[in-house]
């Protein structure tokens, strides 16, 4: 409703009703005695007016009092004998429509004015509710923006401790991956110096050198995927989200950890199943999961006697979801502290962070899935994580 709207304006101080009353009266009984507007003939309009002015300008009182101004002015000087205050017992009837009629327009008037007071208060309630709502709208938004940033933030965070955690965990094993490194190149020298052989011998055998020249190509080549996959995991990046071969993604960790595993006389069995849907993800995050499962299983089994055998499955559940498995035949989960492998910075290890059940839980999470642990059977542990295929994961 426009402010301009002068139905709308507040109501002015009592003192100013009054005086409008007064001057509405005057005014009114001045127009009827002044011969040039020929208006005495018609008093009671005028009255009206002034009455209904005043009553709807300053409310019931207000009216009240024009009435009771009107009222002796009409009686001297319209009620016939005029210009006397003596009594007129013929005029009563005409002199009680007058005062009727004047109460009943101011009433109608006052009472009008009430209900515009009640609505222009209702209409200033309402921009105020508004200006409130709007203010409450505007600190929701700046609060909003505050925590985008917060877990944006929170996120990038997460991402580094992910990437520094992985890097430690792989110069832990820089040993075994520069031995995994280093069999392919040291293949490809031998396999180089019978080539050699073959070709400065007195008859050079040309297919034979052929043979070993393309044994050199496929070490040096597999010496390559090494270290170009090792130099992912190193990468700094922003988390992905692409479709991811699991069980790719697994075939590669197991190459990356064989020296590390073979070193410790573990064998590893994997059962991959053939029909596994791709997952949408950080295909990094997801194999930094994987080393980290697999190294636990690994240290868990170090110390142990007997079958060391680290178990490496993935199937589709039910639900289409992927269920990864890594169990080992280690020492098991420390007894009564189970609950606690995935909180921060638990660890029972001489050497632990504890990060790594931490993160791999996050970024697991942070991939619509669930990771958790189990006792395995007959001996060690059991961990399993699922992947969600259709919900779009998390960002
Ligand atoms: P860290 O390896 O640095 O200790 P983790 O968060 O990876 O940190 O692991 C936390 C703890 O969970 C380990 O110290 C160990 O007690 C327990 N744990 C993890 N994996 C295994 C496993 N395969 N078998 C037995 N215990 C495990």
């Amino acid at each position: 409703m426009p402010r301009s709207n002068p139905l709308l304006w507040p109501k002015p101080p009592a003192i100013w009703g009054y005086g409008i009353a007064v001057l509405s009266v005057t005014t009114a009984l001045i127009l009827t005695q002044w011969p040039a507007l020929r208006l005495e003939a018609a008093p009671l309009s005028l009255f009206l007016l002034a009455v209904m002015f005043s009553a709807w300008f300053g409310g019931v009182a207000p009216g009240l009092l024009a009435t009771a101004l009107s009222t002796p002015a009409f009686y001297y000087y319209f009620l016939p004998p005029t210009h006397s205050l003596a009594a007129k017992p013929e005029e009563i009837p005409r002199f009680t429509v007058f005062v009727v009629s004047l109460l009943f327009v101011g009433l109608l008037s006052s009472t009008q004015r009430s209900a515009t007071e009640s609505l222009r208060r209702a209409r200033d309630e309402l921009e105020g509710i508004v200006q409130e709502l709007q203010s409450a709208n505007e600190a929701l938004q700046t609060e909003s923006l505050e925590r985008k940033h917060a877990e944006e933030g929170l996120h990038e965070a997460q991402a580094d401790l992910a990437r520094v955690s992985r890097v430690t965990t792989m110069g832990e094993l820089t040993a075994s991956l520069a031995h995994e490194v280093n069999q392919p190149i040291a293949a490809a020298l031998t396999n180089a110096n019978t080539c050699l052989r073959w070709l400065t011998r007195d008859h050079p055998d040309l297919n034979e050198a052929r043979e070993a020249a393309s044994r050199i190509v496929k070490d040096a080549t597999r010496a390559a995927d090494i270290i170009s996959r090792v130099r992912l995991l190193f990468k700094k990046g922003i988390p992905q989200r692409e479709l991811v071969d699991v069980n790719e993604a697994i075939r590669e960790m197991i190459v990356l950890l064989r020296s590390e595993v073979t070193r410790h006389n573990i064998t590893v069995r994997t059962e991959l199943a053939t029909d596994l849907p791709q997952v949408t993800g950080d295909r990094v995050q997801l194999q930094q999961v994987l080393m980290n499962l697999i190294v636990n299983s690994v240290d868990a089994m170090k110390e142990v006697d007997g079958v060391r055998e680290l178990a490496v499955k993935s199937q589709r559940t039910e639900r289409e979801e992927v269920l990864v498995s890594v169990s080992d035949t280690g020492v098991g989960l420390p007894p009564q502290q189970a609950d606690q492998i995935f909180n921060a910075f638990f660890t029972t290890k001489v050497q632990g962070t504890g990060m790594g059940l931490s993160i791999s839980r996050s970024i697991v999470e942070s991939h619509g899935g669930r990771l958790w642990a189990a006792e395995n059977s007959p001996r060690g542990a059991s961990f399993h994580f699922v992947l969600s295929t259709k919900i779009e994961a998390k960002e």
